[in-house]
């Protein structure tokens, strides 16, 4: 499969956030999000085997937590999945983050999928694929990233008529960064300031979860491989 890169960090989002966490990030993206903080990895990265991601992931950890992340990694399914059923009979708890727009189906059930539906102000809208709700397990999370009013509306409107809250560990809600953001480590780089999301969640009662990017307040924003 291509890889962009594998490195630890610390995990930034979902209720995951604050932990350590190795991240493995494919090359290769078929959308192109408005605010995408990893256009890098649309092109390049480097030809590996199932064996050596696994092998690389044993190296930086013994056990714990692995994002399986991309760009889009289900556009690599065919040797996604076998990756991830080794990584977890290897005794890794595995993170799957992505675009919602892939079919889910063939995850395997022991995989945490951190799924994304694009709202209005993406440029994606519309490019969820409604049968993965029917993938969704108790234990998976949904997150949306919002950069505007009409976002926020669309996100707490789709909550409410899928029941996401029954069906899903959490329901994230996340103020989009600025894609070029650098310097100061705030909030100044969010496109809705959180404090506004955080009045609007509060005043609509919305079963969601607000997210910020851990990792954009400990580090530089515009830092790779954090
Ligand atoms: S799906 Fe993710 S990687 Fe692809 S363009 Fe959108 S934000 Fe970027």
């Amino acid at each position: 499969m291509q890889i962009t890169e594998i490195y630890k960090s610390l995990q930034g989002e979902s209720t995951y956030a604050g932990l350590p966490c190795i991240f493995v990030r494919l090359t290769g993206c078929n959308l192109r999000c408005s605010w995408c903080d990893s256009e890098y990895t649309f092109h390049g990265g480097q030809k590996m085997t199932v064996e050596e991601v696994g092998s690389e992931v044993r190296r930086l950890s013994p056990g714990g937590l692995v994002e399986i992340t991309g760009g889009e990694p289900m556009l690599q399914e065919r040797e996604v999945v076998p990756l991830m059923q080794r990584l977890l009979e290897d005794g890794y708890r595995i993170l799957l983050e992505t675009s919602g727009e892939r079919p889910l189906e063939r995850v395997p059930a022991g995989v945490i999928k951190i799924v994304d539906v694009k709202c209005p102000n993406s440029g994606e809208p519309d490019t969820f694929r409604l049968e993965n709700l029917g993938t969704l397990h108790r234990h998976d999370e949904v997150k949306f990233v919002l950069s505007g009013r009409t976002d926020y509306e669309f996100a707490r409107d789709f909550t409410r008529r899928h029941g996401l809250p029954e069906r899903v560990n959490a329901v994230l809600f996340s103020p989009a960064f600025r894609k070029d953001a650098t310097g100061a480590r705030d909030s100044s780089h969010c496109l809705i300031d959180p404090q506004e999301l955080a009045e609007w969640m509060i005043a609509d009662s919305v079963p969601a979860r607000l997210g910020l990017q851990l990792h954009k307040f400990i580090w530089d924003p515009a830092l790779k491989g954090v």
